[in-house]
């Protein structure tokens, strides 16, 4: 093509007609009332009709007739000044219009393929340079379509929507921020936003920044200070704005308040904690917790003076807890604990017999009207029945599956006495177990 180009220049063929046949954007020429007298092959290509159909018909039949107005109105001005630019939809022969940015230039004389003749060099001639901007015109409709709903979502949105620049300054406000903080939008504009933050979670919302970075987005909850100083509970989503330089990158921020929630919240966990307070069971095991084992013991105990009788209490510890869960996580910890607290449970046949969670990994058996050989025999059981349990434990020291020692205390209490001896004298027990070497039961013995 390019030799062609050349070859035919060396002809001295007109420049022009080069130009205008091998330009992609449409070239036509016009007389001064707008008929074609020339379109170039682009343009027949674009249109959807041949030179020779074109040729003498008036352009503006093809005009979109919502587009008639501004065309004539540039016509005249082209008329006058000898240049426009216009844009204006024109219909193909498949009917479907097309956007076309159009630059006219008028010129007086010798158009292209006129032979030189002097009547025809007074008339006028247009040339017009034409672009098809339809995929512009959409993409632009798009974007105006865009923004008009990001206006109305930002008006009317609740959540106080907010674009911030990368050191955090606030960029756009929405409505929303008057009804929320109390601030005008443009008291905010240009102010950083971390100004507003309380200081005490500054932290938490630089630490999600930083996260936000490297996911793309992230969410936050933390204190802001509205005009009058009282602060309000926020939870604001961050996202990169799409689009822009990343070098000067935007974030959009929804924040909604939820100071109700919060308040909701406290409320729930004060009631909550008030309630596991009034509780007697433990929560992660479900067998007694503390609080009733100590009511139960003062209740057995003295019990146990009316009638003269025994009381038993075992003293149970995991062996090695800690390195299991080092070994195999807290949560396989507590699934562990579980196992324990129930298997225990079981052995208990007696109603009267009770187990609780003392602590941690501390489990205690309360058995009344039980002498030292009973209590040894149901500890005994109860050791038994754990490494039977076969939990895996490579951290023990001592076995491959977890253990339990136990320690143990019977006695007859009298009026004197005092149940805080015999949790004391099984914590004795418990530790010889564990100097004995864990895996066992020892039985507290009185000194002589
Ligand atoms: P030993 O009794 O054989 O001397 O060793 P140990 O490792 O069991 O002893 P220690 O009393 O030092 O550790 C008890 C550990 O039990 C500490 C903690 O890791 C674990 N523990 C306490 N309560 C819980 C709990 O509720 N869940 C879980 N998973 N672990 C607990
Ligand atoms: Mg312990
Ligand atoms: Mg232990």
């Amino acid at each position: 093509m390019g030799n062609q180009i050349i070859a035919n220049l060396s002809k001295g063929e007109d420049l022009f007609q080069l130009i205008a046949e091998y330009s992609s954007d449409m070239i036509t020429v016009h007389d001064s009332a707008g008929r074609y007298l020339y379109v170039s092959p682009a343009g027949e290509k674009i249109l959807q009709y041949s030179s020779e159909e074109l040729v003498g018909e008036d352009s503006y039949q093809l005009i979109h007739p919502d587009d008639h107005e501004q065309s004539r109105k540039n016509h005249e001005t082209l008329l006058n000044t000898g240049y426009v630019v216009s844009t204006y939809r024109i219909r193909r022969k498949d009917g479907e219009y097309i956007w076309f940015e159009s630059s006219i230039q008028s010129l007086y004389g010798r158009a292209f393929g006129e032979k030189d003749n002097s009547e025809a060099a007074d008339e006028p001639k247009l040339i017009v340079i034409s672009r098809n901007i339809t995929e512009r015109k959409l993409v632009e409709k798009k974007l105006q379509e865009i923004e008009e709903l990001f206006q109305i979502i930002t008006e009317y949105s609740r959540d106080m929507i907010t674009i911030h620049n990368a050191a955090g300054e606030y960029l756009f406000v929405s409505a929303a921020v008057k009804e929320i903080l109390q601030y005008e939008d443009q008291e905010l504009i240009g102010k950083c936003g971390y100004a507003l933050i309380h200081q005490e979670d500054h932290k938490i919302v630089r630490q999600n920044h930083e996260l936000m970075l490297m996911n793309g987005a992230g969410v936050s909850t933390y204190r802001i200070q509205r005009k009058d100083g009282k602060y309000v509970w926020f939870e604001s989503t961050v996202r990169f704005l799409p689009g822009r330089d990343p070098a000067d990158p935007q974030l959009i921020v929804m924040s909604r308040d939820i100071t109700q929630r919060k308040i909701e919240e406290q409320k729930l966990q004060a009631v909550n904690e008030k309630l596991q307070h009034l509780s007697t069971k433990d929560g992660l095991t479900g067998i007694g917790n503390r609080r009733y084992f100590d009511e139960r013991l003062i209740k057995e105990w003295k019990r146990a003076i009316r009638y003269s009788s025994d009381i038993s209490l075992l003293m149970i510890d995991i062996d090695y807890f800690k390195p299991y869960n080092d070994t195999y996580g807290h949560q396989m910890g507590d699934e562990s604990l579980k196992q324990v607290a129930s298997a225990v449970q079981k052995t208990l046949k007696r109603p009267i017999d009770v187990v609780c969670r003392y602590g941690g990994e501390e489990f205690s058996v309360i058995l009344p009207d039980t002498d030292e050989t009973g209590a040894k025999h149901v500890a005994e059981t109860i050791r038994q029945t754990i490494e039977k349990l076969k939990i895996p434990h490579a951290g023990s020291l001592i076995n491959s599956f977890l253990t339990i020692s136990i320690g143990t205390a019977s006695v007859i209490p009298t009026k004197a006495s005092d149940p805080a001896t015999i949790i004391k004298a099984a914590d004795e027990a418990l530790y010889q177990a564990k100097q004995g070497g864990r895996n066992q039961v020892r039985s507290f013995k009185r000194k002589k």
